[in-house]
C-alpha cells in the first residue's frame, strides 16, 4: 500500500508539534483510502516530557483511523519499544521530530519497518 499526506496537513502537525515541545504530542491519523487527510485528536491523551501515550483500547472504533502521529522533542525519529507496540495496531505512524520542518518525519508499518509517505500538494 503507497500511503499519501496532504502538505497542509504536514505543515499542521509541524506547528502543533513546535507548539507542544518539549512534551510530546500525540494523535491518529485518519484517510480516505490511502490518503491520509486529518489528524485526531484523542481524549485523555497522556503527554510528558519523554512520552506520549494513550490507552487504544479505550479507543471507539473509527473505520477511517489508519494510524498514529506523534512528536519527539529530540532530533531523533527511531521508534522507542514502546513506539512499535503501539504501531503493531495500525499500518501507517509517523514520527516527527525536532525542529520540526517540512522533512523531518519517518513513516513506518505495523512492524515498525520504515514506508514511503508521498505528498500531495495539490487541494
Ligand atoms: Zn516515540
Amino acid at each position: 500500500m503507497r500511503w499519501s499526506i496532504d502538505r497542509e496537513l504536514i505543515e499542521y502537525i509541524m506547528e502543533i508539534s513546535k507548539d507542544y515541545y518539549p512534551k510530546e504530542f500525540l494523535a491518529l491519523l485518519r484517510a480516505d483510502k490511502n490518503a491520509i487527510k486529518e489528524i485526531l485528536f484523542v481524549p485523555g491523551l497522556k503527554s510528558s516530557d519523554s512520552r506520549a501515550s494513550f490507552d487504544t483500547l479505550a479507543l471507539p472504533h473509527y473505520f477511517d483511523v489508519v494510524g498514529t502521529v506523534h512528536s519527539h522533542p529530540s532530533e531523533s525519529g527511531e521508534p522507542s519499544h514502546q513506539d512499535l507496540m503501539m504501531f503493531s495496531r495500525y499500518p501507517v505512524n509517523m514520527i516527527v521530530f525536532y525542529p520540526f520542518s517540512e522533512d523531518c518525519f519517518k513513516t513506518y508499518d505495523n512492524k515498525g519497518d520504515p514506508v514511503e509517505l508521498g505528498m500531495l500538494s495539490d487541494r
